[in-house]
C-alpha cells in the first residue's frame, strides 16, 4: 500500500459528491469525485501506487497536459492527472518509482494530484472504481507521513476546503489563521472559522498549505494547532497544544509549506491553526483541507 504523493494525505476522497462533478449524478445534480486528490505543492514527487507500464494518455484537457496511466497485465490501470511533468511513455515502474511531479494543469483550483483507478484501459464514468484499499485514506497514528493505515480504512464522512484571505504577519509571535471562505461538498455542514473550526467529537485528517513571501533574510516559519473552547466569559481556553512543525524559508522569495495533522477532537472543542514567522512576512495564501470520520 503506497501513497502516490509521499508525505501528503488525501484531501478529497473518492466518491464525494458535488455539483462540479458529472459522473453518477443524484437527483440534486451532485456527481461523484472519480478519484482521490492529494493537495501538495507543485513539484512534489508522484510515485507509482502499483507497478506497471507508463502510458502517456489524454483523457480530456480538464486533466491537464501531463497525464499518465500506469497499465497492468490484468487490464486495470492507475491514472495520474494535473501533473506538471511525467516520465517517458513506455517506462516500467515499480511501486514507489517516480511517475511525475504534482502540478496545477487543467481544471483545478490549486496544485494537486488527482489519482484514479480504472478497471479497464481508457476513461469513462463506468471504468472508475474506488482505489482503496491499495492507498491510505488515513495514515495511522499521528505520524502523518503516509505510513501505516489499514485496508479497511473507511471513506471519510465528509470533506471541506477552507481558504484564508492573505495577510501580513504583525508580530514575531503566534498568529491565528482565520477561514472566511469555505467550500463544502454536498454532505455535512461547514462553518466559517474565525479562527476556530468546530471539529469536536470526530476523527479528522487536515492538510494545511501555506504560501508565504518575505525579503528579510533566511527565517523559519512554524505552524501548529491548538484545541480548546470558549469559557463562560467568552475567553478562549486552550486544552491542548499540538507540536509545531518548522519550515526553513530561503533568504528571500516564497515558501510553500504543508502541514498534515491526524487526530480527534473532544466534543464541544474547536481547533485553531496558528502560524509564526518573521514580522512583515506576507502570507499570500492559506488553504485547509479537512476530512471527517464520524
Ligand atoms: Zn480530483
Amino acid at each position: 500500500m503506497t501513497n502516490p504523493v509521499p508525505g501528503y494525505a488525501i484531501t478529497t476522497p473518492y466518491g464525494r459528491r458535488g455539483s462540479y462533478w458529472s459522473c453518477d449524478r443524484d437527483s440534486s445534480g451532485n456527481g461523484i469525485h472519480t478519484g482521490a486528490d492529494y493537495a501538495a505543492p507543485a513539484g512534489a514527487k508522484v510515485v507509482a501506487a502499483r507497478d506497471g507500464t507508463v502510458a502517456h494518455v489524454s483523457y480530456g484537457s480538464a486533466f491537464g497536459y501531463h497525464q499518465v496511466a500506469v497499465r497492468r497485465p490484468d487490464g486495470t490501470e492507475d491514472f495520474y492527472a494535473h501533473m506538471r511533468s511525467r516520465v517517458p511513455h513506455g517506462t516500467t515502474v515499480a511501486v514507489g518509482s517516480k511517475v511525475g511531479e504534482v502540478g496545477a494543469e487543467g481544471n483545478v483550483t490549486g496544485a494537486h494530484l488527482h489519482f484514479e483507478r480504472h478497471k479497464g484501459p481508457g476513461w469513462s464514468c463506468a471504468l472508475c472504481v474506488d482505489p482503496a484499499p491499495s492507498i491510505n485514506y488515513q495514515p495511522a497514528g499521528s505520524g502523518g507521513s503516509g505510513a501505516g493505515g489499514k485496508d479497511d480504512d473507511p471513506v471519510p464522512e465528509y470533506t471541506h476546503v477552507y481558504d484564508s484571505d492573505g495577510w501580513t504577519l504583525g508580530s514575531d509571535d503566534w498568529a491565528p489563521i482565520s477561514w472566511p471562505q469555505v467550500q463544502s461538498d454536498s454532505s455535512g455542514a461547514a462553518s466559517k472559522g474565525n479562527p476556530g473550526l468546530d471539529l469536536g467529537g470526530s476523527r479528522y485528517s487536515a492538510t494545511l498549505l501555506v504560501s508565504i513571501e518575505h525579503n528579510q533574510g533566511a527565517a523559519q516559519v512554524t505552524t501548529r494547532t491548538i484545541e480548546g473552547q470558549l469559557d463562560s466569559a467568552g475567553r478562549w481556553e486552550v486544552t491542548k497544544t499540538r507540536p509545531p512543525q518548522t519550515n526553513n524559508v530561503p533568504s528571500s522569495g516564497a515558501l510553500h509549506l504543508s502541514d498534515t495533522r491526524h487526530g480527534s477532537c473532544a466534543k464541544g472543542n474547536k481547533v485553531r491553526w496558528q502560524i509564526k514567522g518573521r514580522k512583515g512576512a506576507r502570507v499570500t495564501s492559506a488553504r485547509l483541507y479537512v476530512l471527517w470520520w464520524k
